[in-house]
């Protein structure tokens, strides 16, 4: 059995589309320092200037959450999830009111809003919580006004009324879910690559950029590990038909475009891109039933990924820093178990994989040439997974990319 879950989709109310509203998400490398602010902020007033309603979602500034989560944690061993929350929402917070005095110094009008302001509503699960409702009547009041709105990126309040945060990444999942409920036909992610890769362009230097990717293939490029976009971002992106422009902070260049699949896309390339996490825990249970097990995992907030049954052991897969809560969880459930934590996973991905035989051959034939054995082997229709050794990852990522020709111009997609 293999299973790859995606959340429940949250009820954004979907609005009617109001002429002109742009929602445009930077991420926290864009808004580093002071003079990256001022850029952002530039940008802004420019697409204000060029007719728009402009809505702006802001990261914490550079590596600020994980030093707000280091802090946390020299402070307690396990801090409480509520507090955690409202500790590290404060990231956002500060983007947004710096970009908001950077905009008034340039003659423009802008109000900068926490999540909970500006109307996100949640559920009430800390550190990873969903949106439930969008309540923009702040933000069309403000925009009525003609000013630009700085929303923070990540966080809401809960129907409880507690700060929220959406999980690390989550600052796109803000913009979508405000593209939805505004109305607005496309969100603008802008970040440090100038698009969604072939793989990560960090790791693979002759990766190309994609022109478009359809919903389906984002998905799971992201939840195998291309971090450029939070899952469940394109989860709302899909289920409200908003489409996203991956692009970079840092020119004016086209990106990619996340949309519906057409043809064009089945038949252009087989491959869309292989993706890779270097820490992925592998665990072998025995004892148990899976309803008991995945309940159990699923009650202490493990993110299970790889699901293999092979009666009478379970294999599963978390990612590394779920490896606490699964131990606790394993330990209380009296079960035989044992884990491996020196695994990561490549995977190779492809809607026009639907149609063409041969590729999972192709994969393992590649790895294997490369003396690289599989772990764990999982797929889905448009997706092959290999568990492999850390230390393996970045050469079996080079091999895959080359032997699916991915560093080909053919390899990019063109959007018309
Ligand atoms: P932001 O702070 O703007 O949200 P992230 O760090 O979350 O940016 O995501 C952008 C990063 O995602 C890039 O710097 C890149 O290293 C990484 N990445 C991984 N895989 C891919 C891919 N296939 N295409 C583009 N970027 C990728
Ligand atoms: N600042 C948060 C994080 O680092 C959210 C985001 O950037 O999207 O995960
Ligand atoms: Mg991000």
């Amino acid at each position: 059995m293999t299973a790859t879950e995606f959340e429940a989709i949250p009820a954004v109310a979907g609005a009617e589309p109001r002429l002109g509203t742009l929602v445009m998400k930077f991420g926290g490398t864009s808004v580093a320092d002071p003079e990256k602010i001022r850029d952002v902020a530039r940008r802004l007033v420019e697409a204000r200037a060029a007719g728009n309603r402009v809505v702006a979602v802001l990261s914490a500034m550079g590596h600020s959450t994980d030093d707000l989560v280091r802090l946390a944690h020299e402070v307690s061993a396990r801090p409480k999830p509520r507090e955690l929350d409202m500790l590290i929402s404060v990231g956002e917070r500060i983007s947004c009111a710096l970009a908001a005095m950077a905009i008034h110094d340039l003659g423009a009008e802008a109000i900068s809003l926490t999540g909970s302001q500006a109307g996100i509503v949640t559920d009430t699960v800390h550190g990873r919580a969903k949106i439930v409702d969008v309540r923009a009547r702040r933000i069309h009041e403000a925009l009525d006004q003609d000013r630009i709105v700085l929303v923070a990126g990540f966080q809401g309040v809960s129907t409880d009324q507690d700060i929220t945060t959406l999980g690390r990444g989550g600052s796109d999942t803000t913009a979508v879910a405000l593209a939805a409920a505004l109305g607005a036909e496309v969100c603008e992610i802008y970040t440090d690559v100038e698009g969604v890769f072939t793989a990560d362009p960090r790791l693979v230097p002759e990766a190309r950029k994609l022109h478009a990717v359809s919903y389906e293939e984002m998905l799971e490029l992201a939840a195998s590990g291309a971090k450029v976009l939070q899952v469940r971002s394109v989860e709302v992106a899909r289920n409200h038909n908003v489409k996203l422009h991956v692009r970079s902070t840092f020119s004016a260049e086209e990106g990619t475009w996340i949309r519906e699949e057409d043809d064009r896309m089945l038949e252009k390339a087989l491959i869309s891109g292989v993706t890779h996490t270097r820490e992925e825990t592998l665990y072998r249970v025995e004892g148990t039933t899976p309803s008991r097990l995945f309940a159990a995992l699923a009650e202490a907030g493990v993110n299970v990924d790889t699901i293999v049954q092979t009666s009478p052991e379970i294999v599963f897969s978390a990612p590394a820093d779920d490896r606490d809560s699964a131990t606790d969880v394993l330990d209380g459930l009296d079960v035989r178990w044992s884990a491996r934590d020196d695994l990561g996973k490549v995977s190779v991905i492809g809607a026009g994989m639907k149609s063409h035989p041969g590729v999972a051959a192709k994969a393992f034939a590649t790895l294997a040439e490369a003396g690289i054995e599989p772990e764990v082997v999982t797929t889905s229709p448009i997706k092959i997974s290999c568990h492999i050794r850390t230390d393996e990852v970045e050469t079996a990522v080079a091999v895959l990319h080359r032997a699916f020709e991915l560093d080909a111009p053919d390899a990019e997609r063109q959007h018309a």
